[in-house]
């Protein structure tokens, strides 16, 4: 299927074009056709398999045709919630380019800054509201913002609003809006509380799963390093520096964390920028379109700063700390294979991370090919490198899901044969 094929309306198709988009990713070519005869959607998709196009060139296309005509002065007609400032001015970017042959007004609103630029961009008047939940709940208690003409709802992310303590602020928005509306609601995971939500608000909807397998995971290399944790930093800065790496988008596990590893690779010569929830609205944004104008090359984020975060061909991704939760390991690598490019993701696992690679291991489908031939060996396995290397020398290894391969097993026996033997010389 092409984009030609959705019956979209000139300006739109125009707009696509511009974009470069020929093909509508699976979630589009299903999607599409469903939001455009007015049905509610239940979307299991994460950031990355275009998601953003399936609900935005509908509801663009729905407002141009069916409602516009209607006002005579603009009213917000369509709402759309995510959970970070980042995401939300990603989607409203995303409307402004599939709607930039039409005449309707996009606004973001998001907290951490002045309201009052916010609140005169409202009422001069809207079609189209991108918001995080707190920040629109003050506006919409300020009467700043009426819900009541509110034809199209998308709530994007939802699975992390739950992470973030957003319910209630999204419940009590959902509250103020009309009972008539086509509503669009987005979850990579459905926790049992989010499908509780979504059976309530949406009305016999489409069910859409798009597997990250099946999309954008399967086009990214993952690679595994295991490093002692002292030693991340320098096999950071030796990727960094002897790697064909373009950009690189680093995740660690805190915020300190993050600085620290900033400053190191300072030293080291090799200038990054972090963003993370200690850092001002407008410093995040700032160090955010520097990496994506490519004016920096390294970006060391958290999980939190990072949601959603939409990098056009970023090269690599670098998980310096393991996420604790195995699908963060899924939303952070699905940052690079974006859609129809590849990407790399480089994992560092130290001992303790072990457990938790496991669980990594266990969910992904793709092989993680470890990658032993570095200069920051973990002290113990160095010992199972020699004993290796009396055979032949070890370079790459794939390394299997779930359960250990035998060769690992075996080596796994080695290795504790030496450190026996090695005690007993001492
Ligand atoms: P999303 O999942 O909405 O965050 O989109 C992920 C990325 O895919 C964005 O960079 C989009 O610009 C890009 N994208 C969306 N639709 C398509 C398409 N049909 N073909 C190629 N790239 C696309």
């Amino acid at each position: 299927m092409l984009f030609e094929d959705l019956n979209l309306i000139e300006p739109i198709k125009k707009a696509i074009k511009t974009k470069g988009f020929v093909k509508p990713t699976p979630i589009q070519s299903r999607a599409i056709p469903s939001l455009l005869k007015g049905m509610d959607l239940l979307g299991c998709a994460q950031t990355g398999t275009g998601k953003t196009a399936a609900f935005a060139i509908p509801i663009l296309q729905g407002i141009t045709l069916q409602h516009k005509a209607n006002a005579s002065r603009r009213q917000i007609q369509a709402l759309i919630i995510a959970p970070t400032r980042e995401l939300a001015i990603q989607i409203a970017d995303s409307f402004e380019d599939y709607g930039k042959n039409l005449t309707l007004k996009t606004l973001v609103i998001y907290g951490g800054v002045s309201q009052n630029p916010q609140t005169k961009d409202l009422t001069k008047g809207i079609d189209i509201l991108v918001a995080t939940p707190g920040r629109l709940l003050d506006l919409i208690n300020q009467r700043y913002v009426s819900l009541k003409n509110v034809k199209y709802f998308v709530l994007d992310e939802a699975d992390h609003m739950l992470d973030m303590g957003m319910l209630q602020d999204v419940k009590k928005i959902i509250a103020h809006l009309p009972k008539e509306k086509q509503t669009m609601f987005f979850s990579a995971t459905m926790p049992a509380e989010i499908e509780k939500l979504a059976n309530s608000i949406l009305k016999n909807p489409i069910k859409i799963m798009v597997t990250p397998a099946s999309s954008t995971v399967e086009i990214i290399e993952q690679e595994l390093y295991y490093v002692d944790n002292g030693n991340k930093v320098n096999l950071l800065i030796d990727l960094l520096k002897n790697k064909d790496i373009i950009s690189a988008l680093v995740f660690s596990r805190t915020k300190h964390g993050a600085n620290r590893i900033v400053k190191n690779l300072g030293k080291a010569g090799l200038v990054a920028e972090a963003i993370h929830g200690n850092k001002s609205q407008t410093a995040r944004q700032l160090a955010l379109n520097n990496f994506k104008e490519r004016k920096t090359r390294i970006l060391v984020a958290t999980d939190i700063a990072a949601r959603g975060i939409d990098i056009e061909e970023l090269s690599h991704v670098i998980n310096f700390d393991l996420p604790e939760v195995p699908e963060t390991y899924v939303h952070r690598i699905g940052r690079t294979g974006r859609a129809s490019h590849g990407g790399t993701a480089i994992s560092f696992c130290s001992q303790a991370e072990k457990p938790l690679l496991k669980s990594i291991q266990k969910l992904t489908t793709k092989f993680i090919v470890e990658i032993d031939d570095h200069p920051y060996p973990l002290i113990e396995t160095s010992i199972e490198v020699i004993v290796k290397s009396d055979r032949r020398k070890p370079s790459m290894k794939a390394v299997t899901q779930g359960k250990p391969r035998n060769s690992r097993r075996n080596n796994d026996i080695k290795k504790k044969v030496v450190k026996t033997e090695k005690m007993r010389n001492n």
